[in-house]
């Protein structure tokens, strides 16, 4: 599952660095799935569209910080637990529940990113 940043966010910008993925962007930002990735030439995102890696795409939100969705491996690999969640002074991290994975499929996210 991925995780999403609500409306209380206060743009602290704290979680931004945290992200093994650079899934998370400051509003207003346009992002690019080759950002902080390994990934080069067309990826294949969860709704089956295909995009260039280093395309810039619309921001998600435009006032508060985002997350990538298709960059968000609710840190599966890298560490214990969600870094955004656990810096976030107001706990407005939280899981996206419209974006439900597994373990395995989190995994392979991650490996998309980083060969
Ligand atoms: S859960 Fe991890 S991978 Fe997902 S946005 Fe937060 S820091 Fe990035
Ligand atoms: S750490 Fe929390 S409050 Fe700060 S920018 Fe990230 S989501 Fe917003």
């Amino acid at each position: 599952m991925a995780i999403h940043i609500t409306e209380d966010c206060i743009n602290c910008g704290a979680c931004e660095p945290e992200c093994p993925n650079n899934a998370i962007y400051e509003g207003g930002v346009e992002w690019a799935f080759a950002d902080g990735t390994t990934v080069k030439g067309e990826v294949t995102m969860l709704d089956g569209s295909v995009i260039e890696a280093t395309s810039k795409h619309a921001p998600v939100a435009e006032d508060i910080y985002y997350i990538v969705p298709d960059k968000c491996t609710e840190c599966v690999g890298f560490h214990e637990e969600p870094q955004c969640a656990a810096v976030c002074p107001v706990d407005c991290c939280l899981p996206d529940p419209e974006h439900v994975e597994n373990e395995e499929q989190l995994l392979a996210k991650k490996a998309k990113m980083h060969l």
